[in-house]
């Protein structure tokens, strides 16, 4: 098996010579076992913090071992009495090409003739992920006006299409590139949207929402929630999802200077990660599942091919080349 390991550890921004690449011997299947062949690996922001040695909700990469994170395939030899070969899976083994292991650390996936992708994307974590922070976190409801940074990501394509279907009245996003602008406006369910490198957010985002924001989804921080702290209503809510202007950051970065905004306008900042909101999967799923059939929410992928690619792909995405949910072929 070839897998993709952490060399060593990252100040600042990461680059290929953290990572390595192994090749693994694997011993025959032990009873209750089954070898995967990965067909897609996900590379995410989050996995920027667990190349640092800090505590956080999920403990750090561990150096000269192989990245874990999200990964579908098929069973192609088991062991197993509940995964027979041929059965696409969900698992997170991460970076490699071939993944063995006990069956429970493998979820079986539904047959829904969409591509395994689909379920580390749209219909898996970054879906939810939108989802579960608009709905339960923000709180969007009928006629809200929404922001969302970070919009053209995996996460934000989704977020945008997501709030439509909430009821927003208007959604806003911002994006890194002209390219993305367009397609925020033209696919991914956006009124309207601005590119944060033309000009400071705090004036782009205040000539595109006169009327003001009741909600915000933030995947970026920095000048993205401050200028959303300027302009969100009286009783708005901010769902904290990520902030990635900040994940190579060497020094600590200055908070916003709105703070008081919180007490003048009765404003809710909520953090959340994804894995607290499981329990709105069977919902998501149902309605997402849906969604996709019938064409209502689209999805794009950017595909990096070669397991010994994947730490490049992961390096692109962190400086924006991706649209949508950036993955590896295998
Ligand atoms: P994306 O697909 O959005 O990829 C990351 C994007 O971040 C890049 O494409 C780039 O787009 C943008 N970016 C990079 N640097 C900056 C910067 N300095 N300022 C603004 N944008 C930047 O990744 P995901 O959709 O997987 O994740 C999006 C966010 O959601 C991240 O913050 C992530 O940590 C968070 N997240 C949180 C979860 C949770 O449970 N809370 C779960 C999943 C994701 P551009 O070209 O626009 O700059």
């Amino acid at each position: 098996s070839t897998q993709i390991q952490l060399a060593s550890r990252p100040v600042g921004t990461p680059g290929p010579e953290n990572f390595s690449t192994a090749s693994v011997e694997l011993p025959d299947l032990a009873p209750g076992e089954v070898r995967v062949r990965n067909d897609f690996v996900s590379v995410d922001p989050y996995m920027r913090g667990r190349m640092n040695d800090a505590k956080s909700y999920v403990p750090p990469f561990g150096l000269g071992e192989t990245m874990s994170g999200g990964a579908v395939g098929r069973v192609i030899e088991s062991r197993s009495d509940t995964l027979p070969v041929g059965t696409g899976v969900l698992h997170g083994l991460g970076w490699r090409d071939v993944a063995q292991a006990p069956d429970t650390q493998f979820s079986p996936l539904p047959e829904t003739g969409l591509p395994l992708s689909v379920f580390l994307g749209a219909a898996g974590m970054t879906g939810l992920t939108a989802y579960a922070g608009l709905k339960r976190v923000a709180a969007l409801t009928e006629g809200d006006v929404v922001f969302i940074s970070g919009a053209a990501g995996a996460v934000g394509s989704i977020a945008g299409q997501v709030a439509r279907k909430l009821g927003a009245s208007r959604v806003i996003g911002s994006a890194g590139s002209a390219e993305k602008v367009a397609l925020l406006r033209d696919r991914y369910g956006y009124d309207d949207a601005f590119n944060y490198k033309d000009a400071p957010v705090r004036e782009q985002l205040r000539a595109l929402t006169p009327d003001g924001i009741d909600v915000y989804f933030d995947n970026v921080g920095g000048d993205h929630l401050e200028a959303a702290l300027d302009r969100l209503n009286t009783g708005g809510r901010a769902a904290l999802c990520g902030a990635i202007s900040q994940y190579n950051s060497t020094e600590r970065s200055p908070g916003p200077d709105n703070m008081a905004n919180l007490v003048t306008r009765s404003l809710k900042l909520e953090g959340f990660i994804v894995g607290r909101h499981q329990d709105l999967q069977p919902e998501f799923a149902e309605k997402m599942t849906g969604w996709l059939a019938d064409g209502s929410v689209v999805f794009d992928e950017t595909v990096v091919d070669g397991i010994e690619n994947a730490a490049g792909a992961f390096l692109a995405m962190m400086r924006g080349a991706n649209t949508g949910k950036m993955l590896v072929r295998v």
